[in-house]
C-alpha cells in the first residue's frame, strides 16, 4: 500500500482544516489532490510528509505509520512543497550534491536525478539565476535523490508559464509510470492533463474520489456557442437532449446535453433555421470541471 489515510483530522486552535479524512493509493499512478485554496491540501501533504502532526487519526506511507515511524516515512517518500526553499545563491549540482549528503546518495545517482529531470543544460548555473520552471525541476530532482516510491507534490505547476508547465507535467507523467505521486492543484485542468485519479477536498472533507477514465465516460457533454445575436435561453432548451442553458456572457452560452454524442452540428443546424450566425462553437469535457464546481460552490 503506497500512501493509507485513515481518519485524519486536523485542528490549528480551534479551527478544523482537516475532518476524518480518509483514503487509499496502492499502486504507482498519479493521482490528483484538487480543491480550492484554503482547502486543506497542503496540510494533508505536511501530515504525509511528518511535517506535522495530525490531531487525530493515522496515516502510512508504504506501511511506515507517520506518528511511529517518521524516519522511515522520509525514506519512502519525496516531498516537493509549496513554497519550495531553495538557496539561490548554491549551484544546481552544489545544492543537490548538499542534499544527496543527508542520504547517503552516490555521484553516479545525482547524475541520473539530473538528466531525468531535464537539468543537465543548468546544472552549472546558480540556482538563483534559473527560471521559475527550472527552479521547479530543481525541487523535483530533489525530491528524487533517495530514489522514493512515492512523491508527494504540492502545487508542482503553480506560477508556471504555458510552456514550462508542458514541460513539467510531461515530466511528472514519466515520473508516474513507476512511482505513486499524489499531486496537488486548485486547477481543474492540471488534473485533466497529469491525472489518472482525482480526489477532491473541500472544507477539509473529502467530496469525491474518481477516476479520470470513468468521469470521461459520463454521459454529458457542454458546447460553447457564441451567437451575433441575443438568443432567450428558453429558446435554446429546444435543442435535442439538452439538460440546462447557461448564457455566459453578451451572446455566449453554455449548454449542456445529456449525451456524449457530439452535439455541434445540431447546435449548427439549429442556428441555420432560425437565421442565427455562429461566430464559435466549441465543445468542453464538461465532466470533471462541472463536478468540482457543483461540490466546492460554497
Ligand atoms: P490549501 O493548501 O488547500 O490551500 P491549507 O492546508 O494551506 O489549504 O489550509 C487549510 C486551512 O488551514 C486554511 O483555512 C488555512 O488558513 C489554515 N491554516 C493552514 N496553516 C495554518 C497554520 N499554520 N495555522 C493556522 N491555520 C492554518
Ligand atoms: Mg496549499
Amino acid at each position: 500500500m503506497s500512501i493509507e489515510v485513515i481518519g485524519i483530522t486536523k485542528l490549528y486552535g480551534n479551527q478544523k482544516a482537516l475532518n476524518k479524512i480518509s483514503f487509499t493509493i496502492d499502486k504507482p499512478e498519479i493521482v490528483g489532490f484538487l480543491g480550492p485554496n484554503g482547502a486543506g491540501k497542503s496540510t494533508m501533504m505536511k501530515i504525509l510528509t511528518t511535517y506535522l502532526k495530525a490531531t487525530s487519526g493515522s496515516a502510512k506511507i508504504n506501511g511506515f505509520n507517520v506518528n511511529n515511524n517518521p524516519k522511515r516515512v522520509q525514506q519512502s517518500v519525496g516531498y516537493l512543497p509549496e513554497h519550495n526553499p531553495l538557496y539561490t545563491e548554491l549551484y544546481v549540482r552544489e545544492y543537490l550534491n548538499f542534499n544527496a549528503n543527508i542520504y547517503n546518495v552516490t555521484k553516479e545517482h545525482i547524475d541520473e536525478v539530473i538528466e531525468l529531470t531535464g537539468l543537465t543544460p543548468e546544472a552549472h548555473k546558480k540556482i538563483g539565476q534559473l527560471s521559475k520552471g527550472y527552479r521547479q525541476r530543481v525541487g523535483l530532482a530533489c525530491a528524487l535523490l533517495h530514489n522514493p516510491d512515492v512523491l508527494i507534490l504540492d502545487e508542482p505547476t503553480t506560477g508556471l508559464d504555458p510552456n514550462q508547465l508542458v514541460d513539467i507535467r510531461h515530466l511528472i507523467k514519466q515520473i508516474g509510470k513507476t512511482k505513486t505521486v499524489f499531486l496537488s492543484t486548485h486547477i481543474m485542468q492540471e488534473v485533466e492533463a497529469m491525472c489518472d485519479r482525482v480526489i477532491i477536498i473541500n472544507k477539509g472533507e473529502i467530496v469525491a474520489d474518481n477516476n479520470l477514465k470513468d468521469l470521461r465516460k459520463e454521459k454529458e457533454q457542454t458546447v460553447i456557442v457564441e451567437f451575433d445575436y441575443r438568443v432567450e435561453d428558453t429558446f435554446l432548451l429546444a435543442l435535442p437532449k439538452v439538460d440546462r442553458v447557461v448564457n455566459i456572457h453578451d451572446f455566449v452560452y453554455e449548454i449542456t446535453f445529456n449525451t456524449s454524442e457530439d452535439m455541434r452540428s445540431h447546435v449548427f443546424d439549429f442556428a441555420y433555421d432560425n437565421q442565427l450566425k455562429i461566430l464559435q462553437l466549441n465543445q468542453k469535457n464538461a465532466s470533471l470541471e462541472s463536478l468540482f464546481r457543483d461540490l466546492t460552490k460554497n
